[in-house]
């Protein structure tokens, strides 16, 4: 007997057909024996169909009140999959973020879980009932709803795995794993049957879609074995298993190693560049602190070698969503920064190459360089870290971007 959890995405939950395909998947574990806490988001669709309801009752929204909308989508399909676990004969309760509770902080519609308390859960396991436990919500103090922030359910899952001790945690999600890059791009990317957190978080971080970025931290933090698996289809790979586990290194073998584990793109990603910025101590602080200041994440930053006239030009990427708020901050802190002109542009995309088997490996990043440059394609602006390669290139290249790259890092799989 095992202790784990299953946690079902919003396209595995879209109707009562498919949460009784899901309540079936349930039950066959709760008969092998073990105890099993579910994890539920809200149907496919639903929670954008809220989140469109609060601003078109007002553009400034109250966050907590925004909290109590969103969060029902979940109540829905938690009560649901609860009732359909018991007209097929198993025992199940839901259990809301405020009844166990699921303790977080007051940062509304992007909370943090703090500590979850499992006493009524345990029970309730213990008594081999199931317990059914909406994800993406939490309660807050003061008693109030809050919610994780949009993909929030993954995070759930594994914050209650790793609260109940779970063996693992199984995200059940429309695809059945994770891939070395976008299928619909590469027709011959192929599944990774295991993924290491470290890789998982920074593929998670650079476009790939599978799972929250928070939930694999949070994963990587507390130990919790993460199994990403299709909830439609029960196909299993040569040597018997299903889906892509993520786990620590050291389970990774040698043999399973590659160079580059995966490729990501993201297109959400706006490119800013100031010119004539005085080359002076103090000048890039003042661009980036008002930006930091307005909560506004920059990612890759570009300074160019000064002109002789003493100035340089900072090029450097924001989220597409704060592209609007950044031109603002820059925009009134033109006297102090200094620049001449400020110059933006959304047609861009970021093409991230990733792997642990680059820290002992020199030359991944001139493959990259010179596989796109054979292909003509530009690159605006690079980022690195120990496991990973950005660059920012002209957005109508990401899919002949992927694709040269994934060929050229020999990820093709042998047939299409
Ligand atoms: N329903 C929430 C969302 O769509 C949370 C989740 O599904 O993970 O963002
Ligand atoms: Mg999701």
């Amino acid at each position: 007997m095992a202790r784990i959890v299953m946690k079902f995405g919003g396209t595995s939950m879209a109707g009562i057909e498919r949460i009784r395909n899901v309540a079936a998947r349930v039950k066959r574990e709760v008969e092998a024996g073990h105890q099993v806490a579910v994890v539920v988001s809200a149907m496919a669709g639903e929670t954008d169909r809220l989140v469109g309801f609060c601003r078109e009752a007002s553009s400034l929204y109250d966050p907590q009140e925004y909290d109590v909308v969103v969060s029902a989508g979940e109540q829905i399909t938690s009560g649901l999959l609860a009732i359909t676990l018991q007209a097929m004969g198993v025992p199940a309760r839901s259990w809301l973020g405020w009844q166990l509770p699921i303790h977080t902080d007051t940062a509304f519609a992007k909370a943090r879980i703090g500590e979850i308390d499992t006493t009524a859960l345990d029970e309730s396991l213990a008594s081999g009932v199931v317990a059914v436990i909406p994800g993406f919500q939490g309660v807050a103090e003061g008693n109030r709803v809050t919610t994780l922030g949009r993909g929030g359910s993954d995070t759930s899952a594994v914050a209650v795995a790793a609260a109940m001790k779970a063996e693992r945690c199984d995200i059940y999600t429309d695809v059945d794993g994770v891939y070395t890059t976008d299928p619909r791009i590469v027709p011959r990317a192929r599944k990774l049957s295991k993924v290491t957190y470290e890789e998982m978080l920074e593929l998670a971080s650079v476009g790939a879609k599978v799972l929250q970025t928070r939930s694999v931290g949070l994963a990587m933090k507390e130990q919790v074995r993460v199994r990403v698996l299709s909830s439609f289809d029960d196909a299993r790979d040569e040597d018997g298993h299903r889906g892509t586990l993520i786990v620590g290194e050291e389970e990774i073998d040698d043999m399973e190693r590659q160079l580059i584990t995966g490729i990501a793109h993201d297109k959400n990603e706006a490119k800013i560049t100031l010119t004539a910025v005085p080359d002076r101590p103090g000048a890039v602080g003042s661009i980036f602190a008002p930006l930091a200041d307005a909560g506004i994440n920059v990612d890759m930053i570009v300074q160019n070698i000064a002109h002789s006239t003493g100035s340089t030009d900072v090029t450097f990427t924001v989220p597409s969503a704060d592209l609007a708020r950044s031109l603002d901050v820059l925009e009134k802190g033109q006297g102090e920064i200094g620049y001449a002109s400020l110059v933006h542009d959304t047609r861009v995309a970021k093409i991230s190459v990733v792997g642990v088997g680059m820290r002992s490996h020199a030359g991944v990043a001139s493959t990259m360089f010179q596989t796109l440059g054979a292909r003509g394609i530009n690159i605006l602006a690079i980022t690195t870290s120990e496991i990973k390669v950005s660059v920012l290139i002209e957005e109508d290249y990401t899919e002949l971007a992927v694709r040269v790259l994934h060929t050229a890092y020999g990820l093709d799989a042998e047939a299409a």
